[in-house]
Order: C-alpha cells, then structure tokens, then sequence
C-alpha cells in the first residue's frame, strides 16, 4: 500500500456494519475490569487509533506523547546519567534546551558535515538527529549518520517533524526510534500540541510505554482524534505546500533585499536571510495573508524571525526569516511576501 492510503485508511475500526468510520473520542479515566483497556494513563482507544497510523506509516509501533518535546524526554529516560548525547547545534531550540538542562555530556554537530559528525559518534550513548535542522536548514545524509552512529553502538533517533513519514522513514535504515511533533505538519490545522514516537524494538517499546505512564506525559482523547484527522489529508496538504515552497524559494533568490536561501529542495519550510534584523522583523509584522507567529506545518503560512527568542544561537543570522509555507494559492503568498519586504 502506499502511504498516501495508509494515511486515510490506518487506525479506522473494524469494518462491521453499523460501526462508525472513525475511532471515537472515548472520555474515560477508567474502563470496565477485566478487557484490554484499564485505566486512562496506560491507554485509550483514541490514543490506540493516532499510534496504530502513525506506527503503519512509520514501519513500527507508535506511542503518543502530551507534546513533541516529552517523546525526547521519554527518549532522554532510556539513558543514565552522565551519559554521552550527540546532537545538532542548530536543531529545534527546545530539545537542545531539555539535553543541556540534564546530566549528560553533550556534544553538537553540524549534520551536514558527515566526516565530523561521525567522529562526534565515538563513545556515544545517544545520537539525536534532525535533517533539515530547525532553522538553519542543514541537511543531513541520514542513512550515512544513522549507519556510522549505529556502528559505534549508540541509540540513534531521528526527529522526523520536518519530512514527515510521507519524505522520510528512518526506522528504514536504522534509526531506532523516529519522533515528531505532531503539533506541526501531521496535525496540520495548528490546533493541537501533540508528540508521537514510533520504534520497531518491542523492547525499547515497552520501555518507553513504561516511562510514559510513570511519567504521565500522555495525550489527551480529544488532540489524538484531531490528530488522526489531521493525518488524513497529509499528502494533499503536503505536496501543495511543497509546490509552493519550491516556487517562493526560487523567487526569493532573485529578490534583491534577500541574501541568502535556504530550501532543501523539499518539504513546506523555506528559510531566508534579510540584510539586519529590523528589516526582517517589520516585513514579517506587516504581512497580511501570512501569519506573524511562531510553530510550522498548518495549512495557513506563518513566518516569523527567529532571533526574537533569546534561546536561539547567534550563529542563525539575525535576520534570518523562517517561512512555514501553507496552502494557500501561491501567486497570494508571494504578493503578500513582495509587499512585505518592501
Ligand atoms: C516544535 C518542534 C518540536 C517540539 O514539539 P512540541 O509539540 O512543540 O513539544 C520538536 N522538534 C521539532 C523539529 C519541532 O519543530
């Protein structure tokens, strides 16, 4: 099957007459003694439905998570303290926060840079990987880094956000564990915040199963449904926001107020650089069809400049925009993008 079925039909109930087409939105803490299902922190049948899609499109089992940030917390729970964590300098600001604030030894790299990448493997514990990085845009040979990180015997998980299981799949070549904010492209309507992590170790899975109900970082019934909804047009979503991309990009190579771009060649985010922050900052509050504000992947455009948080490194230039290109009809969005920068 290919994945843009499974995206529609994964996770639906049995097809028995009179059964709905959708897995409902169960509201209880608590299920009758005795079945699969006891107690609302373990599972739900509304979790089951977003895991058993993402799982299929993954190519392993899934488990969701309150957010994108606690399946890296859940993944950071499988390690010791003072163990060695590998990740990329400029990957989403929020996952270097949580393994800077832990006790680990942590080394950064440039996973666009595979020959010192690899060295930063040595004596690894876990190798987190992000490709495209969030926001510099570097782009990572991920079955060489996943590969290389697997030979020096660490545990090796991608953050697959950016390119989605429709783009990429590395539990495909390796990885041992895939993870995503499903608040970002996979709920794509920017009305959730959601995290879901798919592994084909049954052992890695029990374990983490393990830490989410000890820790509680469990989704709610009501963002799993919106959730699997979302899913369902992932692949119409995604080629026209890719389409679009790829023509703005273009276009914003010959503007003359850019100096640089960054677009991979594919996916919906577009990175670009401005002369000085302030020009990137007025453009971005004086759009009208793209939205001034911060997350990535809904169906409306957003953009913002990234060095208004503090937490962001000052090696992604101070003017650099990060575009989430939406679907709206692209000949609207490079007007909007034209009259900003002006
Ligand atoms: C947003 C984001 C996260 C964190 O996910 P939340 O759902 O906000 O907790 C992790 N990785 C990437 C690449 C992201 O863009």
């Amino acid at each position: 099957m290919q994945p843009d079925t499974v995206t529609v039909i994964a996770g639906r109930p049995a097809h028995e007459p009179g059964a709905p087409l959708n897995a409902p939105i169960t509201l209880a803490s608590s299920f009758h003694a005795g079945g699969a299902f006891e107690y609302g922190r373990h599972a739900n049948p509304a979790y089951e439905s977003f895991e058993s899609v993402v799982g299929e499109l993954e190519g392993g089992r899934a488990l969701a998570f309150a957010s994108g940030i606690a399946t890296a917390a859940a993944t950071l729970g499988l390690l010791e303290p003072g163990a060695v964590v590998v990740l990329p300098r400029h990957g989403y600001n929020g996952t270097t926060s949580l393994v800077q604030s832990g006790p680990y030894e942590v080394r950064l790299i440039d996973p666009s840079d595979t020959a010192g990448s690899i060295d930063a493997f040595t004596g690894a514990d876990l190798v987190w990987l992000e490709s495209p990085t969030n926001p510099a845009m570097e782009v990572g040979d991920l079955p060489a880094l996943v590969a290389a990180a697997k030979e020096a015997g660490a545990l090796v998980a991608v953050d697959n956000t950016f390119r989605t299981p429709l783009r990429d799949r590395p539990l495909s070549y390796g990885a041992d564990i895939v993870t995503h904010s499903a608040s970002k492209l996979l709920g794509g309507h920017s009305d959730l915040v959601l995290g879901v992590l798919a592994t084909g170790d049954d052992t890695l899975y029990e374990r983490l199963h393990d830490h989410r109900s000890l820790h509680g970082a469990i989704p709610g019934a009501l963002e799993c449904f919106l959730a699997v909804r979302g899913v369902r047009t992932l692949a119409v979503r995604l080629d026209r926001a890719e389409a679009s991309a790829a023509v703005l990009a273009d276009r914003l190579k010959a503007h003359p107020a850019v100096a640089e771009v960054r677009y991979p060649g594919f996916g919906s985010m577009v990175c670009f650089v401005v002369d000085d922050a302030d020009h990137a900052q007025r453009a971005t509050e004086s759009s009208r069809v793209i939205t001034h504000a911060t997350s990535l992947g809904g169906v409306e455009s957003t953009w913002e400049r990234r060095r208004r948080f503090p937490a962001e490194p000052e090696t992604i230039p101070a003017g650099l925009i990060r575009l989430s290109v939406g679907i709206e009809a692209v000949e609207d969005l490079w007007a909007d993008i034209e009259a900003a920068l002006g």
